[in-house]
């Protein structure tokens, strides 16, 4: 064994104890960071042809070099794309999923791919879902939309009497997918598929709403000309609008169509009785896309993928090999996801779901949509800024009162980002700032502080 590997290894208790401190110091110090700097990279070292420099001096060097550029990403006031923390009990999962390292992908090893399954049928009993839906841990929504779209496309195959899975995409032809303000990833999942950006067809939304039209919908579903693809969004990025998923599926009586929806967050709304109205009729989707490190707040990289056709997934993806078994029942995991190998993704998950329950998520996602509801009275009642949408859950969506160019909001995102951290947008052709809620640790407090540099900084740029 090298010397610097057998040297760690003898002393690995008190190597991993230092890291720990090092975890405990980071976490410690979120408040004090900037949530965001535009540090760039430190001066480039080489790793050089000789022997490393060992475990200790490896964790004086990032601390030294990487350390200070890194964002509050995991604090209360990272209020950029959507961006969830990791709860205590997740962060210890992950912590154990690496220390554990396990393959939880085949049957031959099979205790990984058991905790997956125990903990997706929890996810599936937090969002409503029936028995009918299976589940299948992944790296994030855009790969929940690429897998729940996959299983579209050879369901559009199994509808045109083709094999796209021994085929391709090309026999089926010209594809269509309707959707009313679908995510970016939808037509990045569909590139990859094969079915070419192109195939996607906005639908026209309701008047000054993201959701999609049930009529215009229909009148685009008549249009087409055999089996389609419609991507329902509960949960749109700049407003949190949610389509109306039974009036959409309720146009299957007459329309054949593949439901996905994209519930990338706002799947979380069936945790709250006020809002759980949002997605009611998410469980006749035939796949759906949640996010897990956004509002579960487990560490990235996390994500669910449900459907209710798993011989269909297991036909996309598939890998026959000589070690691996037969399909069966129950086919491995290696059968139903773009990877072959499969990180123990679900212990952060399983962890922070045994140790605050139903009640414990539901008190993350309420506070957060009082926070939002906080920050947009806040900003409504300043001078200056102008709320360009309702807080309809977790999103404020606001511009500068007066000649709101991109560079002027730039520079606004820029003189508060020590405090807070917006990203930049465009809704109803306006320039415009974000901030989504999903940090567990959130509190009024940090509404508060985030209104008050808000304020100072329009005062400074006017
Ligand atoms: C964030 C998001 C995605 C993409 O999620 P990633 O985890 O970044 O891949 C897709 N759809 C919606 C609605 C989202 O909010």
């Amino acid at each position: 064994m090298h010397p610097e590997l057998a040297a760690d290894l003898d002393r690995l208790p008190a190597l991993l104890e230092e890291t720990r401190q090092r975890a405990v110091a980071f976490l410690g110090g979120l408040d004090q960071r900037p949530v965001v700097t535009s540090a760039g990279a430190p001066a480039p070292v080489s790793l050089g042809d000789g022997g490393g420099i060992g475990l200790r001096a490896a964790l004086a060097e990032f601390a030294e070099r990487w350390e200070p550029r890194l964002s509050a990403s995991a604090g209360p006031r990272y209020f950029g794309f959507v961006t969830g923390g990791a709860t205590p009990a997740a962060l210890a999962g992950d912590w154990l999923t690496a220390a554990a390292d396990q393959n939880s992908n085949s049957s031959l090893d099979p205790a990984g791919q058991h905790l997956e399954r125990e903990t997706v049928g929890w996810l599936r009993e937090l969002f409503g879902l029936s028995a009918a839906h299976t589940g299948t841990f992944v790296s994030g929504a855009t790969m929940s939309n690429t897998v729940g779209l996959a299983i579209a496309r050879e369901w559009l195959g199994e509808r045109l009497g083709v094999d796209v899975a021994e085929d391709g995409a090309g026999a089926l032809g010209r594809v269509r997918v309707l959707s009313g303000s679908a995510h970016s990833s939808i037509a990045k999942a569909l590139s990859v598929l094969g079915l070419g950006r192109s195939a996607l067809t906005a639908v026209p939304t309701l008047p000054g709403r993201e959701a999609v039209d049930p009529a215009e919908l229909e009148r685009a579903l008549a249009e087409a000309d055999g089996p389609c693809v419609v991507v329902a969004n509960a949960g749109t990025v700049n407003t949190v609008d949610f389509d109306d998923l039974r009036a959409i599926a309720a146009l299957r009586e007459r329309y054949d169509f593949w439901l996905h929806v994209d519930g990338a967050f706002g799947a979380f709304a069936a945790l709250t009785p006020e809002h759980a109205g949002l997605v009611a009729g998410l469980d006749l989707a035939d796949s759906v896309c949640v996010d897990l490190h956004k509002w579960l707040n487990v560490p990235y990289d996390s994500a669910v993928q449900f459907t209710r056709r798993r011989d269909l997934q297991a036909r996309v993806f598939q890998n026959a090999a000589a070690y691996l078994g037969p399909l069966g029942e129950h086919p491995d995991l290696v059968h139903l996801t773009p990877e072959n190998s499969h990180r123990l993704r679900a212990l952060a998950a399983w962890f922070t779901l045994r140790a605050y329950g139903r009640a414990g998520h539901r008190e993350i996602v309420e506070r957060c949509v009082a926070g939002a509801r906080a920050l947009g009275e806040a900003v409504a009642g300043t001078d200056g800024l102008r709320l360009l949408a309702p807080v309809r859950l977790n999103v404020v969506c606001f511009t500068l009162a007066e000649d709101p160019t991109a560079e002027r909001l730039a520079d606004l995102a820029a003189e508060v980002a020590g405090e807070a951290f917006f990203t930049p947008t465009r809704y109803a052709g306006v320039p415009a700032l974000r901030a989504a809620f999903s940090n567990w640790r959130t509190t009024e407090a940090d509404v508060r502080r985030t209104a008050e540099a808000l304020a100072r900084a329009v005062v400074k740029s006017a």
